[in-house]
């Protein structure tokens, strides 16, 4: 992607310099052709000089009063001799006189300007044998009426240019024309013999079948490279080359001639409707091709205001007439003609090749224009008709912006190409981006999971920690340190659970509290050590006794213990002691050398639970039973049942130690 794109900055660089080569070829070839044309028309211009009618006298009827039946008191001194009888923007009526000695009837009378309104023409001759008369008498031999006010139907004969026929043979004849237009007022004329007049009609048609069929084929390109490409460019440039042409055809005669030649009122006005469309067609697309809209905002805005302006004329020309709109288009065309070319120089000077053509272009079609411009207001004579000058000037035109398109058209296709790398090239980096930051997240996720599992990993160990310090510290809270009993607190609990199940299942619960007797000297006489050693052995021993999962013994305090027998009555209970009883009595502490031994008594009762207060009451029983199992002697064992019936059966056990 990264070369394809160094590839097309590459493409750009060499466009440019195969650019300025081919500029000069084309530049070059665009003159051949102009030359070409340029030499058309100057033997064209070269044939009709030949035939131009002398010496011509002119008298201008300001005041439009002259008729054929009053010009004869025009006097003679007010006649004056006239060249190329061009009388510029005239609403005056024009008189043009004519001796001809002899005529012929294979003789033509050109009057070459095909834009005239009326143009009436007299044959006439001197009236013989009148006498002694101080104004010379005539007689009109043939009278012609044309002019495009008239149908072209009525014209004498039918062609593009006005042509009238010389009478036959006849001798001393005087021509006489009243010429008047609302437009510029020309009036050259030319005598022919037909067969002259076949011959330039050739080459003339020739000149202008290349004007035309090269400007209907620029029209046709550019309206299928629209259609083709829908690029704006290419149908505004068709619409300026259309109406140039169409332009052209009026000022010819050949519009007239060939398209519109019922209508007296279109011949009126499509000089000046394709004028102005014309102009608004070249505002629209020099602003396209120099890309005003992006690159000066402000230019695109005027050129815009202008076209609409124009387009506007263009209406207006269908109801204003005709004289109004001429010097309208004349005002408009001074300001509109001078921006156009400031702003393209302005953009030469910036570097814009396209901008060269574009002004080479103008730059031709402004002189000849203006030198058109010039001989139509007479203020200089060409011996060609300007406007063959102006089509040449045209041609050269609309060739140049042929060439500002093509440079326009590849340099915005290299741009498209460009952009469309750029913006691939771009993509490719958000992608890069993108993945980068994908990657990044990825990362911050695992890290992010990593760091949990770590902290939930330390969080467990220290919830493990914790628990087992709690149940520590449970265990410690419930066991009794030295013997590893549980404790009095853990009694009193099971004792409430006991009760309570106790009271539910209707079974017997006994409890017993056992004192080790003279526990006292023990201590007194080996030393409080090995009394602890002694309290050890009797747990272990105890617990060796103790047979059922239920049953619990528990330290109670000192020397004193307790026993939980749950479903155990009076008898059981009280025999499970006395195995108690019979194990301590049998057993012998070895401890710090001394053999140490000792019994136990024990105070006993059972029974089903029936009342919360019932718990307290059995051990402060069991306590009175072990005070009396003291009382008796001690190494005995007292039951609750034992108290009033077999306290001597009790006290008979308590007898065998
Ligand atoms: P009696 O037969 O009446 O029960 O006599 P006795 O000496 O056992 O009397 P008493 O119950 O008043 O004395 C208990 C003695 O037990 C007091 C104390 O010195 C001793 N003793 C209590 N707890 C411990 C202990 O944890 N270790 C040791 N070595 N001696 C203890
Ligand atoms: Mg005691
Ligand atoms: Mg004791």
């Amino acid at each position: 992607m990264r070369i394809e794109y160094l590839d097309s900055q590459l493409a750009m660089t060499k466009f440019r310099q195969r650019l300025s080569y081919n500029y000069y070829v084309l530049a070059a070839l665009v003159l051949a052709f102009s030359a070409l044309m340029l030499f058309m028309v100057v033997s064209l211009g070269q044939d009709i000089d030949k035939h131009a009618l002398e010496p011509v006298y002119h008298f201008e009827d300001v005041q439009n009063k002259q008729t054929i039946d009053t010009i004869d008191q025009i006097e003679s001194k007010q006649w004056l001799k006239n060249d190329n009888q061009n009388f510029g923007l005239t609403k005056s009526s024009q008189w043009l006189k004519v001796d001809l000695a002899k005529t012929q009837n294979n003789q033509l009378l050109e009057i070459d300007y095909a834009m005239l309104d009326s143009v009436k023409v007299w044959f006439r001759s001197k009236k013989e044998g009148i006498s002694g008369v101080t104004n010379e008498q005539y007689y009109i031999i043939e009278h012609y009426d044309l002019g495009d006010s008239l149908n072209f139907i009525q014209r004498p004969i039918i062609h593009d240019k006005f042509l009238v026929p010389l009478p036959n043979d006849a001798a001393d004849v005087q021509l006489l024309l009243r010429v008047q237009s609302d437009g510029p007022l020309k009036a050259p004329l030319k005598l022919w013999s037909k067969q002259d007049y076949v011959v330039y009609t050739a080459s003339h048609r020739l000149f202008m079948g290349l004007f035309f069929g090269y400007m209907l084929a620029m029209g046709l390109i550019n309206l299928f490279l629209f259609i083709t490409t829908r690029s704006v460019l290419f149908i505004t440039y068709a619409g300026y080359v259309f109406s140039f042409g169409m332009l052209i055809a009026a000022i010819h005669g050949l519009g007239y001639r060939f398209i519109w030649s019922e209508s007296p009122w279109l011949q009126e006005r499509t000089t000046v409707v394709f004028a102005f469309m014309m102009m608004s067609f070249v505002l629209v697309f020099s602003s396209q091709i120099l890309q005003l809209k992006t690159s000066s905002p402000n230019y695109h805005r005027i050129f815009r205001g202008f076209s609409t302006v124009y387009m506007l004329c263009v209406l207006a020309s269908l109801i204003v007439p005709y004289a109004i709109m001429i010097k309208l288009l004349l005002v408009l065309l001074l300001f509109t003609i001078p921006v156009i070319l400031i702003v393209s120089i302005s953009l030469v000077l910036k570097g814009s090749a396209i901008a060269k053509f574009f002004s080479a272009a103008w730059g031709v079609l402004l002189l000849s224009g203006l030198t058109a411009a010039a001989d139509n207001f007479h203020w200089i004579n060409l011996s060609i008709d300007s406007s063959y000058l102006l089509m040449v000037g045209a041609t050269t035109e609309t060739l140049l912006l042929a060439l500002a398109i093509a440079t326009s058209y590849s340099v915005q296709r290299l741009e498209t190409k460009k952009a469309h790398q750029d913006s691939a090239q771009n993509e490719l980096l958000a992608m890069q981006a993108q993945d980068e930051v994908i990657a990044l997240q990825k990362q911050a996720q695992t890290d992010l999971e990593q760091e949990v599992t770590a902290r939930t990993q330390e969080f467990e160990k220290a919830l493990a920690g914790l628990s087992q310090v709690h149940d520590e510290l449970q265990g410690m809270s419930q066991t009794d340190k030295l013997t590893g009993l549980s404790n009095r607190r853990f009694f009193e609990e099971q004792f409430v659970i006991e009760a309570a199940r106790s009271r539910r299942e209707k079974q017997p619960l006994a409890i017993a509290l056992l004192d080790i007797d003279h526990f006292k000297k023990i201590n007194d006489n080996y030393g409080h050590q090995c009394g602890d050693d002694c309290l050890i052995a009797f747990a272990n021993t105890l617990k060796a006794v103790i047979k059922r999962p239920g049953d619990l013994l528990s330290r109670y305090g000192g020397e004193e213990f307790v026993v939980l027998l749950p479903n155990t009555n009076v008898d059981g209970a009280k025999n499970v002691l006395e195995q108690f009883r019979s194990a301590i009595e049998n057993l012998q502490v070895d401890t710090q050398g001394h053999p140490i031994k000792f019994t136990v008594s024990a105070g006993v009762t059972s029974r089903v639970v029936t009342d919360e207060q019932d718990s307290e009451k059995m051990v402060t029983l069991a306590d009175k039973l072990l005070y009396l199992a003291k009382g008796a002697g001690r190494n005995c064992v007292v039951s609750s049942q034992g108290m009033s019936a077999n306290s001597q059966a009790s006290n008979k056990t308590s007898g065998t130690r």
